[in-house]
């Protein structure tokens, strides 16, 4: 499948290839959808100031992570005029780059939204032909790099998929991230290795999206520290690649069993995206490393998954892959992220429960290279 082209920029004068951009395309009338105190908090909004100030922007600032339909619909019925806007920029965390990505597919009609995601068929989004400018403020996501927007319906994740959602322009500009609170930058940081890790065991791997994993999971292994407790440019600049390369990965495989795991985690405990997705990356390291023939999902057979798995576990310095998840949870513990469940506020087999009963994204269940049935699971989530 050919991948629509995107036009991409890292660097700290990132801004400046905004306003050129801005330039080629005759765009005059902008949507500007950021976040809320990490906006001004970052210097993005100082930055950007002289980039649009001959233009004519309306700034919507998104207070809410993790995007809900009404949160989207809300927003998408503040704009006037829709007809008069000639180009999109996010500037924000994942949340915020998939909230424009949703307001650009859904443009022209609200309430699309919520028909698309009860529709047992999905049919397409329409997105508007407006060119998005996606540049994130965390590294982590990648969602600047994908045609992927993640939103909650009634505390359920759904994921909207379209080619038109790939934003057309990313701008990675390393020097937002100084001063990303530590603990979203610690989780952030996860989100881009693990999205590394199961891009590069999803059974839909292929040669370009391992090369693109592999490179991301080696700069966020190597970097991550320095990237969350000193921030030195030379670890942002690196963490930043690392996320982008994560995101360009997952654009060609999609996320796998920890991702789907993951999100009624995030939906009931409240527990942030990466660190979630970090924990249950850690435990399914073990899962998938006991594929059988029985169980295994991924048509190039056991062998090949047990390389990859070999592969990944000598990038996180383990020597043997059984102690691959032990080297994760260490790497999470360096960085101040609590690795067991009861910490994370899942105490007791009910709470296990919501967990397994909302956990089961059959699309995301079946990339993962070992088949995970409920039982399989709740042996993975012991508390
Ligand atoms: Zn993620």
């Amino acid at each position: 499948m050919a991948m629509p082209e995107q036009q991409h920029y890292h660097g700290d004068d990132g801004w400046v290839k905004i306003g050129k951009y801005l330039d080629a395309i005759s765009a005059h009338r902008i949507l500007l959808v950021t976040g809320n105190r990490m906006y001004r908090a970052s210097g993005a909004e100082q930055a950007l100031e002289p980039v649009l100030s001959a233009r004519e922007v309306t700034h919507l600032a998104c207070c809410h992570t993790n995007p809900r339909v009404e949160d989207v619909t809300e927003l998408l019925e503040q704009i006037d005029h829709k007809e008069s806007y000639q180009a999109i920029i996010a500037v924000g965390g994942g949340s915020v780059i998939d909230t424009a990505k949703l307001m650009k597919a859904f443009w022209g009609n609200p309430l699309g939204l919520d028909e698309y995601l009860c529709c047992e068929d999905h049919r397409d989004p329409l997105p508007a032909p407006l060119p998005l400018i996606a540049m994130p403020s965390t590294a982590g996501s990648g969602s600047e790099a994908t045609r992927f927007a993640v939103v909650y319906k009634n505390k359920e994740k759904y994921s909207v998929e379209h080619d038109a959602l790939l934003p057309s322009f990313s701008v990675v500009v390393p020097s937002l991230l100084k001063s990303v609170p530590s603990h979203m930058a610690a989780a952030s940081g996860m989100d881009a290795l693990c999205q590394g890790i199961e891009s590069y065991w999803s059974i839909h791997s292929t040669d370009e999206s391992r090369q693109l994993a592999e490179e991301a999971i080696e700069l966020a292994w190597n970097w991550i520290e320095q990237a969350v407790n000193d921030r030195s440019s030379e670890a942002l600049h690196y963490m930043a690649r690392a996320s982008h390369l994560a995101g360009r990965a997952i654009n060609i495989t999609k996320t796998t069993a920890p991702h789907a795991v993951s999100y009624p985690m995030t939906a009931y405990f409240g527990i942030t995206h990466g660190h979630a997705v970090g924990l249950l990356t850690a435990r399914f390291l073990d899962f998938n490393q006991n594929v059988t023939e029985e169980d295994c999902l991924d048509n190039r057979g056991v062998d090949w998954v047990k390389t990859r798995l070999r592969e990944i576990s000598s990038k996180l310095g383990a020597s043997e892959t059984e102690e691959a998840s032990d080297c994760l949870l260490a790497k999470m513990r360096n960085l101040g992220l609590a690795t067991t469940l009861p910490a994370l506020g899942i105490k007791t087999q009910d709470d296990v429960e919501i967990i397994i009963q909302n956990g089961f994204d059959p699309a995301r269940v079946i990339n993962n290279p070992r088949a995970v049935s409920e039982s399989a699971l709740r042996k993975t989530m012991e508390c």
